[in-house]
């Protein structure tokens, strides 16, 4: 054997949990896919490597649910239900919400993280799912040819879980990926760019109630053409918290000296870890010597650099570019959304916005990869072209993939098929009859 390579020893794990329902990953997606399945009658586990849900919204600070509004008539709407306005008035009830705001064709609202771990929590917990932390799944378990369950890791070592029906919501498409499932990694090798997203704290909130977005990202490109500091972008948002006198910043653009970031290779991930906190600092001192209110800010923390596009499942339909931009409709839709098209590449934020009042869908089929049974995805990796993916990736859309997959993992089991052969027409009506509408 080569120097280079090691053969480890076969094992047999043991099997330590069994469940209908294996959710991959407690991000949006999971959370809703979690509390879904278990609502409609099945025995769930979710899966998190971390020890806390809401994935990139507590670890990358990603602080705003975009995806939930639409603007009819000049007036912001509501256009996600579901699951979705479930979390927002929570949220409301317990003062973690800010009111929503117009952001270009659409609207957004920011939220309290804590809060909004604490209460995907109870809500798994409460749907009767449970909920494992602290657990990479590395594997998945086949037999007969099919997903059969996973393979984690944790502090107790390699164990295997069983479960009919598992739902990939780890953002990546781990899942899928392990089991030889097809996906793509960009487009001609482009991988939108990833930000590290950190929260400033101790704004003057009377100063600086006056400064606008615009405001900002016009100081910041001055301080650039002047030659002051070297900031990678100027055209990024800093948002107000429900916290007093705190900004969630999502201002940078992380690479590696220009070349893009691959979010599932280690190396790439511990350059843009450094680089991101690096970043962040130069922002600090423009913000503190610029902008009026700010001149005694501190970072609170930096998060996990946020990583918006990895594998992307090739699914029974692949949501187009032009769908998003024409705002289609399907019949087997199970999620809408009007968020623009948002590309993050190296010079830019391309945006662009679907007209005022109208949405696009998203059918069923982007949720189910081909050629693998047993298996649905819901999150950011689904089925899509990559400017449809860097719309549909958002808060609501989550949320309302992880609700459709929950609902169909169940009626797979019920009638004891696989997703692929579910009518997802069928889907959409039950989702409708359950939330008055998608
Ligand atoms: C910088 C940045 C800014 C953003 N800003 C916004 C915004 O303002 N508003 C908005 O709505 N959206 C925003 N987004 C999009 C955001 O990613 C989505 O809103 C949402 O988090 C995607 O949900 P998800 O459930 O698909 O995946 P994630 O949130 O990524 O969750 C995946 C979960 O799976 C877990 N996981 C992954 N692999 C494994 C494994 N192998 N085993 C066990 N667990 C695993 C992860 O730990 C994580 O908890 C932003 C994204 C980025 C990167």
């Amino acid at each position: 054997m080569k120097n280079s390579e090691y053969r480890e020893k076969k094992r047999i794990i043991k099997v330590v949990e069994s469940a209908d329902v294996i959710v991959a990953g407690g991000g949006p997606a999971g959370i809703a896919a979690a509390v879904s399945a278990s609502r409609e009658g099945a025995n769930v586990i979710l899966i998190e490597k971390n020890g806390f849900l809401t994935g990139a919204h507590a670890s990358s600070h990603v602080g705003t649910f975009c995806g939930v509004f639409y603007i009819v008539n000049d007036k912001i709407e509501l256009l996600v239900r579901g699951f979705t306005e479930t979390i927002l008035n929570e949220l409301r009830k317990v003062g973690a919400l800010n009111e929503p705001f117009r952001f270009g064709k659409t609207a957004v609202v920011t939220y309290d993280p804590l809060w909004f771990k604490q209460i995907s929590e109870d809500k798994v917990l409460n749907s009767g799912s449970s909920l494992i932390y602290h657990s990479r799944i590395v594997d998945v378990m086949i037999e007969d040819d099919k997903p059969c369950g996973v393979i984690i890791e944790s502090k107790s070592g390699r164990e295997g879980i069983r479960g009919k029906i598992i739902i990939d919501a780890t953002g990546d498409a781990d899942i899928v990926a392990f089991a030889g499932g097809d996906y793509s990694k960009g487009d001609n090798g482009f991988l939108q760019y990833p930000s590290t997203n950190f929260r400033i704290a101790n704004v003057n909130e009377e100063k600086a109630s006056e400064l606008s977005f615009k405001d900002i990202q016009e100081i910041m490109k001055k301080a650039v053409n002047r030659k002051e500091i070297d900031l990678p972008r100027t055209d990024g948002f800093l948002f107000k918290t429900p916290r007093y006198g705190e900004r969630v910043c999502n201002v940078t653009t992380v690479s590696k000296q220009g070349k893009i970031i691959d979010g599932t290779n280690k190396f790439d991930l511990t350059y843009a870890e450094i680089e991101g906190k690096r970043q962040a600092r130069k922002y600090e001192k423009v913000f503190r010597k610029y902008l009026p209110g700010f001149e005694n800010i501190f970072i609170e923390d930096t998060g996990e650099t946020g990583i918006r596009e990895t594998r992307i499942i090739e699914g029974m339909y692949k949501l187009k570019n032009q769908d998003v931009i024409n705002a289609k409709k399907f019949n087997d839709a199970v999620v809408r959304s009007a968020w623009p098209i948002e590309q993050h590449s190296l010079d830019e934020v391309k945006m662009v916005w679907i007209g005022e009042g109208d949405f696009y869908e998203v059918p069923f089929r982007c949720l189910i990869p081909r050629n693998i049974e047993n298996l649905l995805v819901a999150g950011r990796c689904v089925s899509a072209e990559q400017e449809a993916q860097s719309s549909v990736r958002v808060a609501a859309q989550c949320f309302a993939f992880g609700e459709a997959a929950g609902i169909a993992s169940v009626m797979a089991i019920e009638q004891n098929t696989s997703p692929s052969k579910l009518n997802g027409e069928e889907i959409r009506r039950r989702l409708i009859q359950k939330n008055g509408n998608l």
